[in-house]
């Protein structure tokens, strides 16, 4: 059935206006004034913005981690997502060395199919490179996978060499993907770690302690020079401090294709939150850690002017009960992960754009349309255009909510925000031309979410698109 969205206003990367948007067979038909309503259902919009829907490139639904697996699956992680605006995320596959990739593959299918009630893709774990990775990763880009992940922390356990990073960002340039960085030194972590551990200090700070800006800061400039060396292209996830927006911006500055992604925890949460009574602290525990309180401000400045560019999540929940509590007396024992799906968008929208920092099309670009070119699934995605998915979020600016575990639609036991006021939250959002959250309240279903695949990096001619002419 058709739909058309009145009085409401459009905000795109670029333009902020008022129009109508009409919606046919899920994508976008018209945008204009004095559209037919005939067939269609009227959805009234009045005092509210028209954003693209969100895209969430750094999510960690149903992963396993530390003898333990992430609380939120692809069913309750992402109708949180659609509750904060979210209509797209990309998930991370992992893989095990030794192991095919395809079937590392169809384990994230099977764990999705059936159960998103938005639309998702996958980036792909890269831990090792040998003959049998290399002779897979064409399929792997076949299948609109074109975003390798390798990390540089978690030693023992996900970290990759300096040398697979190396032939990684190689075969990337070669095969048209972007490759994602974990940058952090883990080897120094280690060391530190195991120093800690000896001393008897084994509280939740210790992971911030143990895990310093420099770590991230070095981490992050090797993998800035090692792109370089490979006239490849990189982005940097999770970007925490100082010391390594300093490393971005520096490769940026050189005319190297280095991009780099921050989350919501870090610009308004910080190290103190670690020091909380009762073992509090480790609801706070993920990696990088949460920093002192003045690297907030360089990284609303970096976001401010482009350099950095996007907004994730690092969505990976686990319950305080139970989950965090494993790391009780060891802090190296705490699953690394909070829950931030359900209000990225919400944060930096009352943070950013209502205080001033960002600018309203900036916060659209941070959150929607610089991850859709990114990651291949621009103009399908990340904007209000005609022939785009109606992937739409109605939103009130003005309302004002208290975030909380209470009322939050994730499964965890707490909220990383727990007690903040924001103000601006979707009030319906639309996923392919039909609601997934109408008026607040959920109306999705899982299984109506498709796995997307997506274009290769810097593939930027247009599909051809339905045409459609503008009334
Ligand atoms: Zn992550």
């Amino acid at each position: 059935m058709k739909k058309i969205i009145v009085n409401g206003i459009i905000v795109t990367a670029a333009d902020t206006y008022k129009a109508d948007v009409l919606i046919e067979n899920g994508k976008i038909s018209a945008i204009g004034h004095q559209l037919s309503r005939e067939d269609a259902e009227v959805v009234d919009a009045n005092g509210c913005y028209i954003f693209p829907g969100a895209i969430d490139p750094h999510t960690h639904l149903d992963m396993p981690f530390g003898g333990t697996v992430t609380k939120d699956d692809f069913e309750t992680g992402t109708m949180a997502a659609a509750f904060g605006g979210t209509t797209t995320i990309i998930d991370f596959c992992l893989t095990n060395k030794g192991e095919s990739l395809q079937n590392s593959i169809q384990t994230w299918h099977d764990k999705s199919k059936e159960k998103a009630v938005i639309d998702y893709s996958f980036h792909l774990m890269i831990g090792e490179i040998n003959e049998a990775v290399l002779n897979e990763l064409p399929q792997v880009i076949e299948e609109g996978i074109t975003s390798f992940k390798v990390f540089m922390a978690y030693k023992n356990v996900f970290q990759a060499d300096d040398g697979t990073l190396y032939r990684t960002l190689i075969e990337a340039k070669k095969l048209g993907a972007l490759v994602m960085v974990h940058a952090e030194n883990g080897d120094v972590i280690d060391y530190l770690t195991k120093q800690a551990l000896e001393e008897g200090k084994t509280e939740p700070i210790y992971h911030a302690l143990t895990r310093p800006p420099e770590v991230e800061g070095e981490a992050t400039g090797r993998a800035c020079q090692l792109t370089a060396l490979a006239d490849s292209q990189l982005y940097v996830v999770h970007v925490s401090c100082a010391e390594a927006v300093e490393k971005i911006a520096e490769a940026r500055n050189k005319g190297l294709d280095v991009w780099g992604e921050t989350c919501p925890q870090y610009l308004v949460l910080d190290r103190s939150y670690l020091e909380k009574p009762n073992f509090e602290g480790a609801k706070y525990v993920w990696s990088p850690p949460l920093r002192e309180k003045w690297h907030q401000e360089v990284l609303w400045n970096a976001l401010k002017n482009g350099q950095l560019q996007t907004l994730g999540s690092d969505q990976c929940s686990f319950d305080f009960k139970g989950q965090k509590e494993l790391g009780r007396g060891d802090f190296t024992k705490i699953p690394n992960g909070g829950p931030i799906i359900e209000d990225r968008v919400s944060v930096l929208f009352s943070e950013g754009v209502k205080k001033g920092r960002i600018s309203l099309n900036q916060f659209v670009e941070i959150t929607s349309t610089r991850i859709a070119k990114l990651f291949g699934l621009f103009p399908q995605k990340g904007t209000v255009a005609v022939g785009s998915d109606a992937d739409l979020v109605i939103f009130d600016p003005t309302a004002e909510r208290v975030i909380s575990a209470a009322t939050h639609h994730m499964a965890v036991d707490y909220n990383a925000f727990e007690g903040m006021r924001v103000t601006g939250e979707p009030v319906s959002v639309l996923c392919r031309g039909e609601f997934v959250v109408r008026d607040k309240r959920f109306v999705g279903k899982p299984g109506y979410g498709t796995y997307l695949k997506r274009k290769k990096y810097g593939e930027d001619t247009l599909k051809q698109q339905e045409t459609i002419s503008i009334q």
